[in-house]
């Protein structure tokens, strides 16, 4: 088991992943996308770097995590499931146990449809890897929302799936040949205890499941049960989730939406969360 997982590895992720191991603690760090700052054309207000590229910045964040040997794993994190004392993480299928959670998303820009998480783990799944066998001889969606959804496709195609790809964009040339096509967006989940369909435009489609395959999850469907106030993850003065264990850090946890402030509460996180282990560690 490790000490730590860190998801995301923007500025309060990173801050977080440097504090842990400046306290020894053991942490693996996720990383979905590229994060916001490296869109930023200058910032000027982060202390002692007067007048820098978001992306040089974060290049030396970077640079700084190396030199600590971080390592920044290139994965989304699909699930995270509670277990007393400790947490199990599914990371696009693999599973890894961790002490200690810290949640470094920053801003969440998913759109949960209407019934999406009422029936997740009911057939609205995040995974493919993780779920596909489940639907084997069965109709599933795959909704193409970010770069791996064709792979992903083909893949539940390939083990047996009967699979319809939903995409806004043109029927991709790699796309298995079995695989049926529609040109569109899903609109709703629809099913009483599992799905039983999903609208698209003016249609309804019947599928015993859809693979939401986004590049990001929502936090609230990462751990059931998150509490949250004006759409941020609330928070105590130690970034303390409402979910013992589980903290939160950076614009995930509201504004001001700036770097100081993620760098900040990745430290604040980290730092509580090592003093806990330890505490737990000495009794
Ligand atoms: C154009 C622009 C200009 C800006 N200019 C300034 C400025 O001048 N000064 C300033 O202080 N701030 C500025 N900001 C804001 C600043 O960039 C943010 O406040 C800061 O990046 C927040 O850091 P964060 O670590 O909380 O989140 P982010 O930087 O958004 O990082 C989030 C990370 O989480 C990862 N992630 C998300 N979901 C998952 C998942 N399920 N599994 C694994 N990884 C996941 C993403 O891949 C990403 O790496 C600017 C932002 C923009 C967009």
């Amino acid at each position: 088991m490790i000490d730590m997982i860190i998801i995301g590895a923007g500025p309060a992720g990173l801050s977080a992943a440097v504090n842990a191991t400046a306290r020894g603690k053991t942490v693996r760090v996720f990383s979905s996308k590229e994060n916001f700052l490296t869109k930023a054309e200058r910032v000027d207000n982060h202390l002692g770097f007067y007048n820098i590229s978001g992306k040089e910045l974060m290049d030396k964040f970077k640079e700084h995590a190396k030199a600590m040997d971080i390592k920044v794993e290139n994965n989304k994190v699909v699930n995270i499931l509670p277990l007393g004392e400790s947490f199990m993480v599914n990371i696009n299928g693999e599973i890894e146990e961790a002490k200690k959670i810290i949640l470094a998303m920053g801003i969440s820009k998913v759109k949960e449809l209407p019934g999406e998480a009422r029936l997740l783990g009911a057939g609205v799944s995040y995974c493919a890897t993780c779920d596909g066998m489940l639907y084997r001889g069965k109709n599933a969606v795959v909704w193409d929302q970010s770069h791996d959804a064709l792979e992903e496709a083909n893949f539940l195609q390939s083990i047996g799936v009967n699979v319809t790809f939903v995409s806004k964009k043109p029927r991709p040339e790699n796309l298995n040949n079995d695989i049926e096509f529609i040109n569109g967006t899903i609109s709703e989940v629809i099913g009483e205890d599992k799905v039983e369909s999903i609208v698209i435009g003016n249609e309804i489609i019947k599928t015993d499941a859809v693979f939401m395959l986004r590049d990001a999850v929502a936090p609230t469907s990462l751990v059931d049960g998150l509490k949250t106030e004006n759409n941020f993850i609330a928070v105590n003065r130690y970034m303390e989730t409402n979910i013992k264990g589980v903290y939160a850090a950076g614009d995930i946890t509201g504004k001001p939406l700036q770097l100081s402030k993620a760098v900040s509460e990745g430290l604040i996180a980290a730092q509580d969360a090592a003093l806990k282990i330890d505490k737990i560690e000495e009794n």
